[in-house]
């Protein structure tokens, strides 16, 4: 399986990094071993001083597919779950001052704990008004809601899958909201859609 992960998709976000807005999605990569379930303890590595959270909405793909049309994608995944997207932003700030790719920033070991759980799409009356949230150390740190995309799940779908070919057990990273903010060892971190708990580790 792979991890596809989306960037730049909430205007809160790319304000507060004081990014460009992209006119299409902008993707990258995570690798298998970039992956973290059953509520693990995330280890920060030691090769970073400043390591982000960032919490998404993640597509679970349900069936192969290519050149999706986008009145089609919604058949493409069947659930809904919640992951964070570590990111360790000095790598990440250097290696975009550089102009160059942000895989040692983006796709080490562990920076995409998802949550055991995943939500059927059918469950969800409205997939463009989904709210989630992440509390650090029972504070609210990130909160916000699906309708804020910038490109939304069945783009994100069509898009991706012009380039890549999508697979069964597959999953998108949709973009994070703004509230992005260091990790320290000792933070609880716990994420909600709705107010459905689905994701609970502490940073080690
Ligand atoms: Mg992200």
């Amino acid at each position: 399986m792979k991890i596809i992960c989306i960037g730049r998709n909430y205007a809160d976000h790319i304000a507060e990094l004081h990014n460009a807005t992209p006119a299409a999605p902008v993707i990258f990569m995570k690798p298998e071993t970039a992956l973290l379930q059953r509520n693990q303890p995330f280890f920060i590595p030691a090769f970073s001083q400043d390591i982000h959270h960032e919490i998404e909405l993640v597509l679970r793909v349900s069936k192969n597919g290519r050149h999706i049309d986008e009145q089609f994608a919604h058949t493409y995944f069947d659930a809904i779950g919640l992951g964070i997207d570590f990111t360790a932003r000095d790598l990440q700030s250097e290696l975009k001052k550089q102009g160059l790719p942000w895989e040692l920033a983006k796709a080490f070991d562990g920076s995409a704990p998802v949550s055991e759980q995943f939500i059927p799409a059918t469950e969800f009356a409205d997939l463009a008004n989904i709210n989630f949230r992440l509390e650090a150390n029972g504070s609210r740190r990130q909160s916000s809601n699906s309708s804020l995309m910038l490109h939304p799940f069945a783009k994100i779908i069509a898009f991706v899958s012009q380039y890549i070919t999508l697979k069964q057990g597959d999953l998108i990273f949709t973009g994070t909201p703004a509230g992005v903010a260091a990790v320290q060892a000792g933070d609880e971190l716990v994420g909600f859609i709705e107010d459905q708990e689905m994701l609970r580790l502490r940073v080690r």
